[in-house]
């Protein structure tokens, strides 16, 4: 089968010809119909983020149908629609036991640490497929997988109540996931901060007050739109120090500021004005739970959650299609999201 590959760190990935994957007793081989580009797959190219054995298929927002299911599996069956939850658990160690598999001791990742999407097939444990109801695209279905899921984990470690406010700072793919899920859990003002003109008219179609970054200080914005009580919450998905600091600034007492985007450096913080004298809290969110999935999965069936406009371009199974995509979005250009397609 053909898989797009990385060889070597720093270097564009590769079409390969490789083994289709045996699939064992309690595995399903998945037939990819879409798999999503994400901003982490152009860290695990650039060697910024750890990668697991090279060469390695990478891809972690995978939808397809089950095209074989090993023989101990009963909840899922060949012709079945799914996605993949990417996070390979043990199921058993003290962390997965208590509803904290994200840092599963033994947690290997799809397409970071084992073959991932970039390819035709792909064998998971079954309980990895999660059933993707006919409603929704596949290339919809891969984007939840990690994008939606990541700010939808976000907002509940927010506690984001009804009749409250949010700042979403950065209006890209999980933006656009995150203003539509505030609405959801009942958010009376969302606010978008971004910098990018055609991101921000995007999250005002969805429901979003746009704020500009790029025409003065969106702290002093977000002030003045609350009536200078800040926001309650702060969710931030850019990961840049300066933008990390506007977020925990922008706060109203009480605020909770949380923190998704990946930093590379530290950022600083005045932690009598900003944080202690507000009872406010800075919250880290990582990754996602499986059990989440469900949820997230019904609120797109039912059209709470629409992805319409943000999966904006669809590729080929080509290294060269992926590694132009892979360079935008390195570039924090190339639109919103990009979902490969392998048949077509
Ligand atoms: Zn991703
Ligand atoms: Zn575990």
């Amino acid at each position: 089968m053909k898989a797009v590959q990385l060889i070597e760190i720093g270097q564009p990935l590769q079409l390969r010809e490789i083994p289709v994957p045996a699939v064992g007793d309690d595995g399903v081989l998945v037939r990819i119909e879409a798999a999503g580009i994400c901003h982490s797959d152009v860290h695990y190219r650039a060697g910024v983020s750890s990668v697991g054995p090279l060469p390695q298929t990478l891809g972690h927002e995978i939808a397809g149908v089950v095209e074989q299911a090993g023989k101990n599996v009963t909840g899922v069956k060949a012709g079945d629609r799914v996605c993949l939850h990417y996070l390979i658990t043990c199921g058993e160690c003290d962390y997965c036991r208590t509803a904290k598999e994200q840092f599963c001791r033994g947690a290997t990742m799809l397409g970071k640490d084992r073959d991932g999407g970039y390819a035709e097939y792909i064998v998971v444990p079954a309980r990895n497929a999660v059933p993707l109801p006919d409603e929704i695209p596949f290339a919809h279905g891969a984007v939840l997988m990690c994008s939606s899921a990541t700010v939808f984990h976000a907002l509940r470690k927010a506690r984001l109540s009804p009749g409250e406010t949010i700042a979403v700072f950065g209006a890209g793919g999980l933006g656009m996931s995150a203003i539509q899920l505030a609405g959801a859990f009942g958010a009376l003002e969302v606010y978008a901060v971004d910098i990018d003109r055609q991101r921000l008219s995007l999250a005002g179609e969805y429901g979003a007050i746009p704020v500009d970054g790029t025409s003065g200080d969106p702290v002093s914005e977000l002030r003045r739109l609350t009536g200078g009580r800040g926001v309650d919450v702060a969710l931030e998905l850019v990961g840049l120090p300066d933008v990390i600091r506007q977020a925990v600034q922008s706060l109203a007492v009480f605020g909770r500021a949380v923190l998704v985007g990946i930093a590379e450096r530290p950022f600083s913080v005045d932690s009598y004005r900003e944080v202690l004298g507000k009872e406010a809290q800075i919250i880290g969110s990582s990754d996602h739970l499986l059990q989440e999935l469900p949820i997230l999965i019904e609120l797109a069936r039912r059209g709470t959650l629409d992805l319409a406009s943000v999966v904006t371009q669809t590729v080929p199974l080509e290294a060269g299609a992926i590694n132009d995509a892979l360079d935008a979005l390195g570039a924090f250009a190339g639109g919103v999201r990009t979902v490969i397609a392998p048949s077509g």
